[in-house]
């Protein structure tokens, strides 16, 4: 089996042919990730397509778990929904961000942090409550914190979401869109939210330099966000040719492999520290 490649999670993945034993084996283990500190956040800059300068790093969960190993967030994320836990995972992850932007701070480069947020967390009464606590127990600088929703998230309940919305932004932090393109909503929320970037789904940017389809709906995102005042990052840049072409189009920023992958803290702060001499 060690030959195959396949990790420990992966072997247990497959072995696990009653999907809700598996989730009941899964759930049991992850009530026990946060206080046996299996959880870490890595995290992935966002770079100024023209001056190439880190402006942000997006906070990215982590769990290793002590016999499956690595098991991928889009896995435990929404077991984590399911059963509500969530909301202290949700809760550790935003406190953790925002101690590691200050401590990154500390260190004299003033990025931002992104954070994303999620669904369930957000629909929550007590969501801006925890969020502000957390600010003030950290004492976080929130015009560095950007939460990154999706436009499911926003969508359903329009009225209350505004409401929601101008409520984060008197916290002092900006808001991004997720996965653009993908949640096949009616686009007026974007001029009628109180938002400050749009991230374009990394589905449309894999074929951006082969297929004219893809770059005309990024073009035309582009377009459409510079209308609305909104910056725009793209999302899962590998190569460079989808750099360049990005570059040409004016899109704001980057984030992908073609400049890194998503790295520990320690690895940033290196990382931050040499970006400055280039
Ligand atoms: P996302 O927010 O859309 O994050 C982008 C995902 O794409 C990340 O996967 C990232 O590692 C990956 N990625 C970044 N650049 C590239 C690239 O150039 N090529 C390719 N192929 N992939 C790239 P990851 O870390 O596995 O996260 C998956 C999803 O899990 C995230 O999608 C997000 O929805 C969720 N997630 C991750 N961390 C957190 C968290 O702390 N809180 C919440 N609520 N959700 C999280
Ligand atoms: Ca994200
Ligand atoms: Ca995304
Ligand atoms: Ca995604």
């Amino acid at each position: 089996a060690k030959s195959s490649g396949k990790n420990q999670y992966e072997l247990f993945h497959q072995d696990m042919h009653q999907d809700e034993s598996k989730q009941m084996m899964l759930e049991t283990y992850l009530r026990k990730a946060l206080e046996r500190n299996e959880l870490y956040l890595v995290y992935h800059p966002i770079v100024d397509t023209e001056s190439l300068e880190i402006v942000s790093v997006e906070a990215l969960v982590r769990w290793k778990q002590k016999t499956l190993g690595d098991i991928p967030p889009s896995e435990f994320i929404p077991l984590a929904e399911e059963t509500g836990l969530i909301v202290p995972l949700s809760e550790w992850i935003i406190q953790k961000a925002c101690e590691d932007l200050n401590s990154i701070h500390v260190k004299g480069t003033k990025i931002s942090m992104n954070i994303n947020v999620s669904a369930l967390h957000f629909n929550q009464d007590g969501f801006i409550k925890s969020l502000n606590e957390i600010f003030q127990k950290t004492n976080v600088s929130t015009r560095h914190i950007v939460l990154e929703l999706t436009e499911s998230m926003i969508m359903p309940n329009a009225v209350e979401t505004v409401d929601k919305l101008v409520k984060l932004k008197q916290l002092g932090i900006k808001l991004s869109i997720d996965d653009f393109g993908t949640g096949y909503s009616s686009l007026s929320y974007l001029s009628r939210f109180p938002l400050d970037t749009l991230k374009i789904d990394q589905s449309f940017i894999k074929g951006i330099a082969m297929y004219k389809e893809n770059s005309s709906i990024v073009e035309a995102i582009i377009m459409m966000a510079k209308r609305l005042n909104l910056n725009v990052v793209a999302e899962g840049v590998e190569n460079k040719k989808q750099y360049e072409r990005l570059k040409k189009e004016k899109c704001d920023y980057i984030q992908g492999y073609y400049i890194t992958q998503p790295l520990p803290k320690h690895k940033l702060l290196a990382l931050l520290h040499n970006w400055e001499g280039n």
